[in-house]
Order: C-alpha cells, then sequence, then structure tokens
C-alpha cells in the first residue's frame, strides 16, 4: 500500500488509492511517480525544499506506472475525484474512444472505411477520464449520475466519522458535533433505504 500524502504536501498531489495515481493538483492530472517532483518545479516553480519532500515520498512509493501502463477504471464508472470529465466521443463499431471530434471521424474513416458517415451513425457521445491528459489520453468513460450517487455515500460515511470522533475525542463539543452531523444528514436525504441499511450493519 502507499503511504498517505504527508500534510506539507497535501495541496501539491493528490493519490488516487484504488488505482495507484499521483495526481498533481494544479494540473489535475497523474504524473509518473519518478517524474513528478521535477514536474512541479518545472511546471510550477514548486520550491526546492518542498520538491525534495515529494521526492523522498515518491521513492517510497510501491508503484511504477506511465500512461501507457497506468490502470484505467472500467467503463460506466463512477468519475475518479480531481482529474475532469470531458465531453468524448466512442466508435459505435469498436473501442476506441476519444475527446477530439476530428480524431473521431479520422479513427471511423481509417478503421472502419466510413468516410461519408453522419456522426450519430458512427460514434456516440460520451463522458471520458484520462489520467494524463487528453493529447496522452487513454480514456474510459464515466457515468457521472453513478458518481453523484457514490459521492452521497462518501459524504454520509464520512458524516459518521465525523460524529464518531466527536464522541471519543472531545468531551467538551459533543454539542457542535451533534448539531453539525445533524444538519448535513438532514441536507442529505437519501430516497433508498437499501443502501442505508447496508451501510450500518457491521462487518465482521
Ligand atoms: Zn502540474
Ligand atoms: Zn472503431
Amino acid at each position: 500500500m502507499a503511504q498517505p500524502i504527508p500534510q506539507g504536501l497535501a495541496h501539491l498531489i493528490g493519490l488516487n488509492v484504488e488505482f495507484c495515481a499521483l495526481i498533481c493538483l494544479q494540473c489535475q492530472y497523474a504524473q509518473r511517480p519518478t517524474y513528478i517532483y521535477r514536474h512541479l518545479g518545472d511546471r510550477h516553480k514548486v520550491p526546492i525544499e518542498l520538491r525534495k519532500q515529494v521526492e523522498e515520498y515518491t521513492k517510497g512509493c510501491p508503484f511504477q506506472y506511465d500512461y501507457t501502463n497506468v490502470q484505467l477504471p472500467s467503463d460506466g464508472s463512477a468519475p475518479q475525484p480531481i482529474i475532469p470529465v470531458l465531453d468524448g466521443y466512442k466508435c459505435k463499431g469498436c473501442q476506441f474512444k476519444t475527446h477530439g471530434r476530428d480524431t473521431a471521424r479520422q479513427h471511423c474513416n481509417k478503421d472502419h472505411n466510413q468516410k461519408r458517415a453522419a456522426d450519430e451513425d458512427m460514434f456516440e457521445l460520451v463522458k471520458l477520464q484520462c489520467w494524463f491528459g487528453a493529447k496522452r489520453g487513454r480514456f474510459w468513460i464515466v457515468d457521472e449520475a453513478n458518481g453523484q450517487e457514490q459521492e452521497r455515500q462518501a459524504r454520509r460515511a464520512r458524516t459518521r466519522d465525523v460524529g464518531e470522533e466527536t464522541v471519543h475525542s472531545d468531551d467538551g463539543n459533543d454539542d457542535g458535533g451533534d448539531e453539525k452531523m445533524s444538519q448535513l444528514e438532514s441536507r442529505d436525504t437519501v430516497p433508498s433505504s437499501g443502501t442505508n441499511k447496508a451501510d450500518s450493519q457491521p462487518k465482521d
């Protein structure tokens, strides 16, 4: 497992734990672990002391990847945090996906010999993400509705954590914590009771 990002670097880089991807928070795209400390200097003029901390951190990274082999989420999954969601095209004849309409048309002309076909016969409009930016894009299709549901669940989980922490760790502040929690809970009413039940069952 990768170590969490040290607090002093949390404004510079993010870690996608599930896919082991390090994200430059200013570009909002992934960088190679071996390269990100240089990127932060070249691109963002991050001071050397901070970059040394980044280098230290990435030396301990148990994973390596570049844009050709970074692991991709599956098509139709919820959007990954931080990196942008792009408009894109999915070829109707194969798995090809791209951000650019020209590229999509070129693909269909070349690979499927569809020289005069209408756009809607060749590809469908989709939402895409990619780790390293559209130019070096290996894309996957995201389902933003899926993401909203996951975000709701994550918010509920966070709210619960905050509540528990308050109870255990801070005696003087119980009222404030409870009040905050109930506000969050009530704003966040969830229509389906099924997920709630699953969430609250203890796992053993
Ligand atoms: Zn950057
Ligand atoms: Zn195709």
